[in-house]
């Protein structure tokens, strides 16, 4: 049953913040732009992961029935976003050694590792780009038969002048779209316009790809664009809810994806358009093409609890940049471990109390429907585990269904920073302190424990004990 509450999200194509209201009620059909396979992804790539994953599960707390589709890019995808350098897999076969078949199913499985490491669910949907060939040269034929592409120089293109608003989405002109972004459009002779792109490359341009299929206009492959068109479409049909990437893929990516569809299908295709900014690293946006990179599985190596990276993403907003360092990792994987502790430190006593209980969900709900406020959702999870007139009872139960969308292992057993011999060492040696006037010494102990997670209490009847905090 869906609960009365209204999700609130930002859409790319309206520029607002609008109540989400799907094709068909309480179903959602959502696609996530997929990983193109050729290297690892950074923790930039799973940034953008983790937001679609926090989506996916607060629609279903909702009550949503969720389909989601990803596809995995392992053909297509060329050095630049747009239609000209080498393609990637090739690039990562000469690194590698090794057949693009080998380097995708390598680099599906880690990234598939990586996601589980941070608690993302795999889309019910999982299809490889290689994998719907035949559904592409559908597409692209019906593009041709009514007019939206051509054929030249050996490849076909999309007719981008043959839309009105071809721009929606970015709601910018060629001409106005800022440099990085403009600069991922080719000048190539054989298009009629500059914003027209490849649907099918042949091997009259590209002579060296392994990956070939028969197909109307020659041996060829297809472009990037019309894979997460042809598997949308043929997945979730032709009526999309919400569709998703990185804020790189506004332009040209989903744009054209955008022309293809609906040029095909005839009617709008897609209305809420859901993008997550980038996680940013020392010089700037964090991209493979800076050599060195930082993965999960790095990450986990260096001693760090991927939790920790999820937790820090969920602190701040999904349409806000975010930067990585390792102090924000450190203190973000301390603060979970605290908070941890306490929920373990939780007795599962006591009755619930239905209005407070509904009280709290209802504002962790209302925070997420607030185009996903995950950090004011995890304030709402701090007032649950502090509130003493909530049972125990009912802070396991709260807290239990609010990591369904968290997802950060709440209920793990953590080892305290400091294990309870020392703290009662650090105590004795707190008191005698106290017994010697040395006060600075006192105190000085008392802070070391408090930088643990211990506080101290004074107490007339048993003398000093402790909580965690
Ligand atoms: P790719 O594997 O390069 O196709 O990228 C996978 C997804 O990660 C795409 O949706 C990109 O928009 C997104 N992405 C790329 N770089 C970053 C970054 N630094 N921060 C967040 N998301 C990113
Ligand atoms: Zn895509």
């Amino acid at each position: 049953m869906i609960s009365n509450v209204v999700m609130r999200l930002y859409n790319t194509l309206t520029r607002k913040i609008e109540d989400f209201v799907p094709y068909e009620d309480g179903k959602v059909k959502m696609y996530t732009c997929g990983p193109t396979v050729y290297h690892y992804a950074h923790i930039g790539n799973i940034r953008n992961y983790i937001g679609h994953d926090v989506l996916e599960k607060t629609l279903r707390y909702i009550g949503y029935d969720v389909l989601r589709a990803m596809n995995i890019t392992d053909v297509g995808h060329l050095t630049s976003d747009s239609d000209f350098g080498e393609d990637k897999m090739e690039v990562a076969k000469k690194r590698e050694n090794k057949s693009a078949l080998e380097i995708a199913d390598f680099y599906t499985d880690v990234f598939f590792d990586d996601l589980a490491k941070v608690n993302c669910c795999r889309p019910e949907i999982v299809s490889k780009a290689t994998d719907n060939i035949d559904q592409y040269i559908i597409i692209i034929k019906k593009l041709i038969k009514d007019g939206y592409a051509y054929l030249s120089g050996g490849n076909v293109y999309f007719d981008t002048a043959k839309l009105d608003n071809y721009y929606a989405l970015t709601n910018h002109k060629e001409e106005e779209l800022f440099v990085g972004v403009r600069d991922s459009v080719e000048v190539d002779d054989n298009k009629k316009n500059q914003a027209d792109f490849v649907l099918w490359f042949t091997t009259s341009k590209y002579e060296n790809h392994e990956l070939l299929w028969d197909s109307p206009w020659g041996l060829g492959y297809p472009g990037w664009h019309i894979e997460c068109s042809g598997i949308s479409i043929k997945y979730l049909g032709q009526y999309l809810d919400i569709h998703g990437g990185g804020v790189d893929n506004v332009f040209p990516h989903h744009t054209n994806e955008i022309a293809q569809s609906e040029a095909y299908l005839g009617h709008q295709w897609c209305r809420y358009w859901f993008h997550n900014e980038h996680l940013l690293d020392d010089d700037g946006k964090m991209s493979k093409s800076k050599g060195e990179f930082l993965t999960v599985s790095l990450l986990e190596d260096k001693g760090y609890d991927p939790l920790a990276f999820r937790f820090m993403c969920l602190n701040s907003h999904y349409r806000k940049q975010l930067v990585f360092s390792y102090d924000a990792i450190n203190q973000a994987g301390i603060t979970l471990k605290k908070i941890r502790q306490k929920i373990c430190n939780i007795e599962d006593n006591g009755e619930i109390d239905s209005g407070l209980y509904n009280f709290y969900n209802d504002r962790f709900i209302q925070s997420l429907a607030d185009d996903l406020n995950t950090a004011n959702a995890l304030s709402v999870l701090y007032k649950v585990i502090k509130d003493v007139n909530l049972s125990g009872k009912a802070k396991i139960k709260l807290l239990g269904e609010f990591d369904r969308v968290l997802s950060l292992d709440l209920f793990r057993k953590e080892k305290l920073l400091i294990d309870e011999k020392e703290i009662l060492m650090k105590i004795e040696e707190r008191g005698l302190a106290k017994k010697n006037k040395d006060f600075s010494k006192a105190d000085a102990i008392r802070d070391e424990l408090l930088s643990k997670g211990i506080r101290l209490i004074d107490t007339r009847e048993s003398g000093t004990t402790y909580e965690i905090v």
